[in-house]
């Protein structure tokens, strides 16, 4: 799948949602000060579509984002990640690698984060991978870490699509 066409399947498959309504957006909701700086820091991000700079704020911290969070983020995580021109500012792609292919004690969680997506944006999510694993800059450096988030998404989709 080339970028234009992964491009496209995002904007079908993950269209914008709104933002969830305040503690929603978090994966605790209560005395987590991790959780509650991101919330703070996010409150200037009101609309479905996120900016770079917002994107920015995130990246480190989706393990603070519940699963509305998470489909709030995804659609402009995933674009910004796809639409990156420059290897040089790809952190954001490098830790949303990480954060689909946790260790197993943190499978669990993840599942829960990725509970609001259906089998499609699963499935969205693989194509990002497989993109990455052909990618110059992604399939030399981190070529691993992409194997261990396909694989565990291959698990996640059976579920989802139980699901739906
Ligand atoms: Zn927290």
């Amino acid at each position: 799948m080339n970028t234009g066409e992964l491009l496209r399947e995002i904007s079908i498959t993950f269209p914008p949602v709104e933002k969830p309504d305040g503690l929603a957006i978090l994966f605790h909701k209560d005395e987590c000060f991790q959780c509650e700086y991101l919330r703070e820091d996010l409150s200037e991000f009101d609309g479905p579509v996120l900016p770079a700079k917002a994107i920015r704020t995130i990246y480190q911290e989706m393990s603070c984002l519940s699963a509305q969070g998470w489909r709030w983020v995804l659609p402009s995580y995933l674009t910004h990640c796809v639409s990156e021109e420059t290897v040089y500012d790809g952190i954001e792609t490098e830790f949303l690698i990480y954060n689909l292919g946790p260790k197993q004690q943190f499978q669990d969680k993840t599942l829960e984060r990725l509970s609001a997506l259906n089998s499609h944006q699963i499935g969205c999510l693989m194509h990002f991978l497989e993109w990455c694993s052909a990618h110059e800059h992604w399939a030399a450096y981190c070529a691993e870490d992409i194997e261990r988030a396909l694989s565990f998404l291959r698990t996640v989709k059976n579920d989802a699509a139980a699901r739906d």
